[in-house]
């Protein structure tokens, strides 16, 4: 009963976030980094911010996240970290030889107003960057925005390595937005399937979901090859997953060197995965394959066998905006409703596009952007949910409350399997469904009278 305190009555807070449902934006950044092929990522800050993100990602993907900091001490952090930096780059190639660096920044370094264009021009001219290897920076002041704002700065970043050579390649960008390496496999696998020929930025599969082969690579085999961003420049199009996580480069790579971008929802349920498959076919030319429609058929066959035990059921959600709006129209779409949503990212966007999803819903929505879980808590007391989807600090407010409680989004420290099965397309869909119904299932197992006990559905 840890959060027995949190009161019912609501009051208006302005300058008081209390269980934030987000982290900070060297996170996000680290992350993304972790999605180039042969890449140490580096925080330019003191030690403590790069070993609570290291530990972050580690405990949410169960693998040893390997990052370099510039180590600040009272000196960098009264005239600046430009020396610490360069000799950091220095060290790094000569002892882990990475093929890029990416560099973060941290609230510190952003106070001091150290910049990493400039000291990075200074490590090329001072010979500490070696031929054919790459450093590459975003800025991710952490007093802004939240770790999907650190994740879309560095994806930025990813995108401005594109050159142009004229000719076109042949092949779309896919920038799949911040989900688990599972999805970004499971994006690949998809497009393959359609037929087209893509560039997936940043992609972490293979980097944090890879197999234990008993041999230590200090660099897996995956990520996202600098040959491969380069080439994002010749791309036929741009298709960004997420206005939050992905837009931006998309955006960007568009206005640059004119490879023509769409930004769609992240493929979660039925209707997102349509739209991407949709836009996939478009750029192929060619119709869906068979084994698409068929996976979408299984999808829709569980959508309609199982609408009873989602019909009407009210869902408290917590996470990332992109995530959150593609969850959103899933729920609506099987007929749950979606009464209390949360994210931690500012943007009154979010809360307009989640109006317009929930607008025909039965019930009043609550939604807040640059929200806390407390506020989530709090409405949840005053109007109870049937079902709680969101990362694992949702789990006291579940035990709180007695409601089932499903885990997904980021951070999930308490769980594996997000790794390794997706939630994006059809199958993911699949998935999330089972998982939704496996926390109903065994909580009316648990309540329902003997008289009413089924053993079949
Ligand atoms: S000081 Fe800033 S960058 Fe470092 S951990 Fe805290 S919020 Fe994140």
């Amino acid at each position: 009963m840890l959060l027995r305190h949190t009161p019912k009555e609501i009051t208006e807070r302005d300058a008081l976030v209390i269980n934030p449902a987000k982290t900070c934006q060297p996170i996000g950044a680290m992350y993304a980094a972790l999605g180039i092929h042969g890449c140490l990522p580096h925080s330019h800050g003191s030690q403590g911010c790069c070993a609570y993100h290291r530990s972050t990602l580690t405990r949410h993907y169960k693998e040893p996240i390997s990052a370099a900091t510039s180590s600040f001490t009272e000196g960098a952090s009264v005239f600046g970290g430009q020396a610490n930096l360069i000799q950091a780059i220095n060290n790094i190639f000569s002892v882990y030889e990475p093929e890029v660096i990416a560099v973060h920044t941290t609230c510190l370094s952003e106070t001091i107003g150290d910049d990493l264009k400039q000291i990075t021009i200074k490590a090329t001219k001072d010979g500490k960057i070696p031929e054919g290897k790459h450093v590459i920076g975003a800025s991710t002041p952490s007093y802004v925005g939240s770790h999907v704002t650190g994740f879309s700065n560095m994806v930025k970043s990813m995108a401005m390595q594109a050159e142009k050579t004229g000719t076109k390649n042949g092949k779309v960008n896919v920038i799949p937005g911040w989900v688990e390496p599972s999805d970004m496999e499971e994006i690949k696998r998809l497009a393959a399937l359609v037929g087209v020929d893509i560039t997936l930025f940043p992609d972490t599969s293979g980097v944090l979901n890879g197999p234990l082969s008993g041999e230590y690579h200090m660099f897996p085999e995956g990520g996202t090859t600098m040959t491969e961003l380069k080439s994002t420049g010749d791309a036929v199009g741009t298709l960004a997953l997420g206005e939050w996580c992905s837009a931006d480069a998309a955006r960007w790579l568009d206005s640059t060197h004119k490879v023509p971008c769409k930004v769609l929802d992240m493929p979660f349920g039925l209707s997102a995965t349509d739209r991407f498959i949709d836009a996939l076919r478009i750029a192929a030319g060619v119709t869906v394959p068979d084994e698409v429609a068929h996976e979408r058929g299984q999808l829709v066959d569980m959508m309609s066998d199982m609408h009873q035990y989602f019909y009407n059921k009210k869902v408290a959600l917590v996470g990332d905006p992109d995530q959150l709006i593609a969850m959103t129209e899933f729920l609506v779409s099987i007929d749950m409703c979606p009464v209390h949503i949360v994210t931690g990212t500012p943007g009154k966007k979010f809360e307009k596009r989640i109006r317009e999803l929930t607008a025909d819903m039965p019930f009043e929505v609550n939604v807040k952007a640059a929200g806390d879980m407390f506020l989530l808590h709090q409405w949840i007391k005053n109007d109870p949910v049937d079902l709680i989807i969101g990362n694992t600090y949702c789990k006291y407010i579940a035990r709180d409350e007695d409601i089932p409680f499903v885990r997904w989004g980021f951070p999930i420290l308490d769980r594996v399997g997000h790794q390794y099965f997706p939630t994006v397309g059809y199958k993911g869909g699949l998935r999330l469904l089972e998982k939704i119904l496996m926390a109903l299932l065994d909580r009316k197992d648990r309540d329902d009278p003997e008289e009413t006990f089924e053993l079949v559905l």
